[in-house]
């Protein structure tokens, strides 16, 4: 038994904690979780704990069912709150998912984003990344189409109390720093019930597990308050959508590989290639950054979010932006990505990312100019006049582009990608045939 796996059982025993839930994530981005005693833990640790695989999204057929769930040490934490019962705590580790045989399981999403950094990792980078996640705070999650109520009535970087939900960014707040994730900044965004909270880098695979961890502790938190969390993408027809901009940064050792005093953006020459990578597998890595049919409501002119493959310095319509907040400092350079929703799989969008940046890398991809103008402003062919494709503009169009694409194939292996694509597409068809409210409305007083 190694030294994290010691201290684990001796946490355990000290805080008297009586569950263990052991968690890993499906190929949609659920998070999944099996509650154990601490007395199999040992256990667990040296064998894993079996499960039927072909139960969770995305995992396995029914003939290899299978699976075995190994509890990461470095990964443990106690829940920042007590059991129904008021007199214990639980705790959490995420798991890697293996096959019967010990193999790494291809389904996993974990082991998905670990090749792909190791696959960084050969050429010689880290990389870190950081989450802005934005979501709405509401007085209930309707299901019967209705549209739901906000629980405030703020807007964006607003100080006033908000009827239900005064206290809540400082309760999430505080319930994750005591699972070990640190809050940059948070504040409100700019629709009614909207809010944002900023996590502090970490490495990609750190950062994964911290955004399926924000996403549980946020929607637990927020039913304590007497409302909910959601992080659809694009809740409200006539209000901006909730997006996950995701900075990133590729360090070399301790130095900042995208950094360069020299140049007007501070951006090395890897840093340009990076951004040529994501721009030029922008439409193929779409499907896994905005994966819900709902992702492509968000996509659209006016509400902030990127509807165009282009990249810029303070321009926050382009869909890559290279940020200046603190000129000088290497450590901070760093690119941002808009298109992400807060509903992806944080595992294989970091994936995808990546693998879209280090393409450009390594096969020396150039930069095109930078759009310094309002991409929002022009006109359809004043952006094809400049170059600018757009992002696809449904979930149908994006997995056109994702059914084609080798980088995506490569990345996410055979077989995310073709349970992924399966998925999606029936996901497309449903929502292709249904007649929507706006048909009703619309069209049918007329016609
Ligand atoms: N909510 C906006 C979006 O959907 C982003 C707002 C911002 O720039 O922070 O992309
Ligand atoms: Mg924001
Ligand atoms: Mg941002």
């Amino acid at each position: 038994m190694d030294r994290q796996q010691e201290f684990v059982l001796r946490t355990l025993e000290e805080r008297d904690i009586r569950f263990v839930r052991l968690w890993f994530t499906d190929v949609l981005g659920f998070l999944k979780s099996v509650a154990v005693a601490p007395a199999e833990l040992e256990g667990a640790f040296s064998e894993g704990i079996g499960f039927d695989g072909s139960a969770i999204e995305g995992y396995s057929r029914v003939y290899e069912s299978d699976m075995v769930a190994k509890p990461d040490p470095a990964t443990f934490q106690v829940l920042p709150w007590q059991t129904p019962s008021g007199d214990h705590y639980s705790a959490r580790m995420f798991c890697d998912i293996a096959m019967p045989d010990g193999s790494p399981s291809w389904a996993d999403p974990r082991h998905v984003l670990r090749r792909v950094l190791s696959k960084a990792s050969e050429a010689g980078f880290t990389c870190y990344v950081h989450p802005e996640m934005e979501f709405f705070l509401l007085r209930d999650l309707p299901a019967d189409g209705r549209e739901p109520e906000p629980a405030d009535i703020g807007g964006y970087f607003d100080q006033a109390s908000h009827e239900t939900a005064t206290h809540f960014r400082r309760l999430a707040i505080e319930a994750l720093e005591a699972m070990g994730i640190s809050v940059e900044f948070s504040h409100h965004e700019a629709a009614p019930g909207q809010q944002e909270i900023d996590l502090r880098y970490a490495d990609a695979l750190t950062m994964a597990d911290n955004v399926m961890t924000f996403r549980y502790v946020v929607k637990e938190v927020a039913i304590t308050q007497g409302v909910r969390a959601s992080f659809m993408p694009k809740p409200f027809t006539d209000q901006p959508g909730s997006a996950m901009h995701t900075h990133v940064s590729l360090f070399e050792g301790d130095r900042n590989a995208f950094y360069d005093a020299e140049d007007p953006y501070e951006l090395s020459a890897t840093g340009k290639a990076f951004v040529a990578g994501l721009l030029k597998h922008a439409r193929e890595i779409s499907a896994i950054t905005n994966q819900w049919v709902n992702s492509y409501k968000r996509l659209i002119v006016g509400g902030e979010a990127p509807t165009a493959v282009c990249w810029g310095h303070a321009n926050r319509s382009a869909l890559v932006r290279v940020p200046m907040y603190s000129p000088g400092k290497a450590s901070s350079r760093r690119v941002e990505i808009r298109s992400l929703d807060s509903a992806c799989n944080p595992y294989l969008a970091y994936s995808v990312i990546l693998a879209a940046g280090l393409k450009g890398v390594q096969e020396g991809y150039e930069l095109p100019p930078a759009a310094e103008d309002d991409v929002w402003s022009l006109t359809d062919q004043e952006r094809r006049a400049a170059g600018y494709a757009h992002l696809p503009q449904n979930l149908g169009e994006a997995l056109a582009e994702m059914e084609n694409s080798e980088l995506l194939a490569e990345a996410l292996g055979e077989h995310v990608f073709d349970f992924f694509l399966r998925n999606k597409q029936r996901e497309w068809d449903g929502y292709r045939r249904s007649v929507t409210p706006y048909e009703l409305r619309n069209l049918l007083p007329v016609l």
